[in-house]
């Protein structure tokens, strides 16, 4: 192995431990980070010519088309709610108001749930109403579909995906065509397709991986060498 090897050997390493750190990569659904390192390894370690990286891949990681393309889908860019909202469960309880007594009604929302828009800067979040509730949840439905119909809602900035073309390069085109392929209605955010690009996401992994701790093993058994608890000899040294 030449220099120029040994090099890119490294930094595809260097890329591989990036990506098993970067908090952006969901943590449900389709493993969109195993892909991204799969990836990287098949065409830049196994050197597999462009044109049957991706069947390369599919081998490595047992997926078939339909799997992959569960993986586009999963990182098309797009603004979701944070897990913690509870996008998979319709809201957690029935959100019809109360007419005898303040607040909401508050059982399980067992009958329907459905995606509400925040008009003022269009995100949504999904709402759930018990059966008894169902007239209800018919009217708050209806102001829905209004709502997305009027062409007026603003997209707002995206938070999920675009980690691929990040990883892997290639041509934001082709990256465009994949995900529209996997997500009919998914159309390419203002912000680019490239999460770094983006200033929400790109703030959290900066601040997470700015000014990296050094790690500086003091030689000696002078005071430093261990801690007073005995602690091991390696002590944090930042830059000033
Ligand atoms: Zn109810």
């Amino acid at each position: 192995m030449d220099g120029r090897q040994l090099k890119r050997t490294l930094a595809t390493h260097q890329r591989i431990a990036d990506a098993f750190n970067d908090p952006r990569f969901p943590s449900r659904g389709p493993d969109t980070r195993m892909l991204v390192v799969t990836a990287l390894w098949v065409a830049r370690i196994e050197r597999v010519p462009a044109g049957k990286q991706w069947d390369r891949v599919r081998d490595l990681l047992r997926l078939d088309l339909y799997g992959l393309q569960q993986m586009f889908r999963q990182d098309a860019p797009r603004w979701e709610p944070p897990p913690e909202d509870g996008i998979d469960y319709g809201g957690s309880t029935c959100e019809a108001p109360m007419i005898r007594r303040a607040g909401l009604c508050g059982h399980h929302p067992c009958s329907v749930a459905f995606r509400v828009t925040n008009p003022a800067d269009g995100t949504w979040r999904m709402t759930g109403f018990c059966t008894r509730h169902r007239a209800y949840a018919v009217e708050v439905d209806r102001a829905e579909r209004v709502r997305c119909q009027s062409g007026t809602l603003p997209v707002p900035a995206p938070n999920t995906g675009g980690l691929l073309p990040c990883y892997l390069g290639g041509s934001l085109e082709s990256w465009a065509k994949s995900y529209k392929h996997a997500r009919s209605a998914w159309r390419p955010p203002a912000e680019g397709l490239r999460a770094d690009d983006w200033p929400v996401t790109a703030k959290v992994v900066r601040a997470a991986s700015s000014a990296p701790p050094k790690l500086e093993l003091l030689a000696g058994e002078g005071e430093d060498a261990t801690g007073t608890d005995g602690s091991p000899v390696l002590r944090i040294v930042r830059d000033s």
